[in-house]
């Protein structure tokens, strides 16, 4: 199998001879939502970014980020998360055979993903403090050239997560007329913009879904009150012709049940963020749309709960089954 990173090494900041960290991430499924596409009367595909080795994204920037670190000699690495770069980060250190330190704003961060960092053996702590203050207290660090920072602000992150443009371009046989995904730091939709410029062709509408309350949305991923890459992400929304698009939680949980429930695919309530924002735009009849699926169910077990129904109990007798089963 090809990673991004030996596919896709010439238009990658690699220097010659780096050992690549790698868990045999990209490559990832991109498959037709028939339900959806006939609701809004466009062709559109989802590209299963879900499927990465920890289960998001973030695991494209990861090997390129912690790669980078090992060639110059990192000891370990450190990053504030929310969840999925934590998972991402551990993973790719304890594959580098390099500690990772992971900075967790009390209380903020979906289930699944905590037990990812901690099974990898990361140092998870606990920060008495919001998101905005771990990430302070983790440049600090990255500055004193204790630890090397992979959070987005890595530019080697962003290199890395490019690689799904490029991905999609190959797939489609160009570009798809409209990209739709979920926009928290913004790091992802940088990425995607820089992949598609480099690509050369057409540079798709972006359309950029995000949680109209920021600070407190249930899409644990995109919990971001200021993102970080805001300035460069909004310019590049602009450019592309699209929009960002502020979402609730309501609008967000519509979209999550349809993914689930008509077309079979089971993402964390932040990944429908691109779907329920193509709702809220007009979309030129029949055009091509991917939407990013940016990371999977398992990872937020709290919100199945919330969202669904719980099972209920049976006796063992075929007519109560039958009965009960509707
Ligand atoms: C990180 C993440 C996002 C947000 O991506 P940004 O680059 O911060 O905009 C969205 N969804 C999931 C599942 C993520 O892990």
């Amino acid at each position: 199998m090809t990673t991004p990173a030996e596919r896709y090494r010439d238009r990658l900041p690699l220097d010659s001879g780096w050992p690549v960290v790698s868990l045999g991430e990209g490559s990832t499924p991109l498959i037709p939502a028939p339900r959806i596409s006939a609701r809004l009367g466009v062709d559109v595909h989802l590209k299963l970014e879900s499927a990465n080795p920890t289960g998001s994204f973030k695991d494209r920037g990861m090997t390129i980020a912690v790669s980078q670190a090992l060639a110059d000699g990192a000891r370990a690495v450190i990053c504030a998360s929310t969840g999925n770069t934590a998972a991402s980060a551990a993973a790719y250190a304890a594959r580098a055979g390099i500690p990772a330190v992971i900075l967790q704003p009390e209380g903020a961060v979906a289930l699944g993903k905590l037990m990812q960092a901690r099974a990898v053996g990361a140092r998870v702590l606990e920060v008495r403090g919001t998101f905005d203050q771990a990430l302070a207290a983790a440049r600090e660090l990255g500055e004193r050239g204790t630890h090397v920072l992979v959070n987005s602000v890595n530019p080697y992150r962003i290199q890395g997560q490019k690689t799904a443009a490029f991905e999609l371009a190959e797939a489609l046989g160009g570009p798809p007329d409209v990209l739709a995904l979920p926009y928290g730091g913004g790091g992802n939709t940088r990425a995607y913009a820089l992949g598609f410029e480099e690509w050369g062709e057409a540079m798709p509408r972006i359309i950029a879904g995000e949680a109209a309350e920021r600070a407190t949305t249930l899409a644990s991923a995109i919990r971001i009150a200021e993102p970080v890459h805001r300035a460069e992400a909004e310019a590049a929304i602009t450019a592309s012709g699209g929009s960002v698009v502020s979402l609730t939680d309501d609008e967000l949980l519509a979209a999550w049940r349809e993914l689930a429930e008509r077309e079979g695919v089971f993402c964390e309530p932040s990944s429908a963020a691109g779907v329920a924002a193509l709702a809220r735009v007009e979309l030129e009849p029949g055009s091509r749309v991917v939407c990013v699926i940016t990371g999977h169910g398992l990872k937020d077990p709290a919100a199945v709960e919330r969202a669904t129904v719980a099972p209920l109990q049976v006796d063992p007798d075929p007519d109560a089954i039958a009965a009960a089963a509707g």
